[in-house]
């Protein structure tokens, strides 16, 4: 799993050669092939022959490149052909579900999302909606080669066996074969990969947002809940089942509210979106999707409750976060969701606390930074896990007339 700078010395092989040269112009984007064959470390003449052979499989194209600044011709560059082929990336999220089509080279083709309320988050609500928005933006020319489906919930990689959302009120749910079957009503026959929303958010910031290149790394999503994904060594930490890195559940308060999960004082009681406005007087309940940034707002402006319940998210964030940094020693905390736009007035409370519970010199080195993908990190983040095959060698079947 590459980031994109450190490239993985070649293994050995024609295949794994290709996969170097096709994923680093997925993530790196256009590259000549002296930068590529810098990048990779192979030689001039094996580049020139996978080159072409991408070239013949329609997956890359040779061009122009920009013009440089400096004087001089300016180098031919490789780049992937975007429209060649696409996988289909999905988002079951409380709120909203989200369907996209994305191309190599990150891409997005088509995107549709549609807001939903509490009332229709059972599973046949939830499957009617990526039935309609997956027919919206399925383009009968291009072919899926897999599906990726990020859900805000606890997941089994395996078979893609969503175990528990509790936001959801699922349990033990067949996701990955109920969406083989809504695709290919659509007449779609591909794999499906069903997996927690946060670890495919982590997965995006660390290939193509605020987190690329950098192999350790813990990724916060703040929203109903606290989801976490984390990258030790350039790799997921995923556990043995695939229901690693629950860090919404880590217990914070022993005197804290019973939570969705049954457990007492998680992070996610004292730190999620429910803390912050239950802490500055405001209901739980969001219809407008707005009541954070009217939080934030107050605070900006003074409004004493406000500022208390800003002071207080971030003193249990930083808590919980000194906790991972011990454990981990990240060189980054990358906070998205509702962190993203809460980080600034949260800063401070976060190092302070940081400060206090971490062991001397483990969080000097840690940067916390927003998310730079926003809320699409999660169908970026399916999406690069569906392209995966692709990298490997997985090419769409001709048509064939019958
Ligand atoms: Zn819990």
């Amino acid at each position: 799993m590459l980031s994109g700078e450190q490239p993985h010395p070649p293994r050995g092989g024609r295949r794994a050669s290709a996969r170097t040269v096709l994923e680093q112009v997925h993530l790196a984007g256009p590259l000549s092939r002296a930068e590529l064959t810098r990048l990779t470390g192979l030689n001039r003449s094996t580049v020139k022959g996978i080159v072409d052979e991408l070239g013949a499989e329609g997956l890359v194209m040779e061009g122009a490149a920009e013009p440089r600044k400096t004087p001089g011709r300016p180098s031919r560059v490789v780049r992937v052909c975007s429209e060649r082929l696409a996988v289909l990336a999905v988002e079951i999220a409380v709120d909203f579900v989200a369907v996209a089509t994305v191309g190599l080279g990150g891409t997005v083709h088509r995107q549709a999302r549609v807001s939903r309320s509490r009332e229709h988050l059972d599973v046949e609500s939830t499957r009617s909606a990526v039935r309609e928005l997956a027919a919206s933006v399925i383009d009968a020319r291009v072919p899926i080669m897999g599906a990726g489906v990020a859900v805000v919930g606890i997941v089994r990689r395996g078979d893609g066996v969503v175990r528990l959302a509790p936001n959801l009120g699922w349990r033990d749910v067949e996701l990955a074969s109920l969406t083989r079957g809504t695709l290919a009503a659509l007449g779609v026959d591909c794999p499906v990969w069903v997996g927690n929303e946060a670890d495919f958010g982590a997965l995006a910031e660390h290939r193509r947002g605020a987190a690329r290149a950098h192999a350790n790394m813990v990724y916060l999503s703040g929203e109903v809940g606290i989801g976490g994904g984390l990258i030790v060594d350039g790799q997921p930490l995923v556990g043995a089942a695939g229901y690693g890195g629950e860090i919404g559940h880590i217990p914070v308060n022993p005197d804290g509210r019973t939570c969705g999960c049954g457990g007492q004082g998680c992070w996610e009681t004292e730190a999620g979106k429910a803390a912050l406005l239950r802490h500055a007087g405001q209901p739980a309940e969001d219809p407008h999707g707005d009541a954070v940034e009217r939080v934030m707002a107050a605070a900006a402006a003074g409004d004493e409750a406000a500022t208390a319940a800003v002071d207080a998210v971030g003193a249990w964030l930083g808590i919980g976060l000194a906790g991972l940094v011990n454990i981990l020693n990240p060189e980054l905390i990358v906070l998205g969701g509702m962190y993203g736009r809460t980080l600034p007035a949260m800063r401070q409370p976060i190092r302070e606390r940081m400060t206090r519970h971490t062991i001397g010199p483990t969080a000097e080195g840690t940067a916390i930074v927003a998310a730079s993908l926003g809320l699409d990190a999660p169908l970026l983040g399916a999406a690069e896990f569906a392209l995966e095959p692709v990298l490997d060698g997985a090419r769409p079947v001709p048509l064939v007339d019958a």
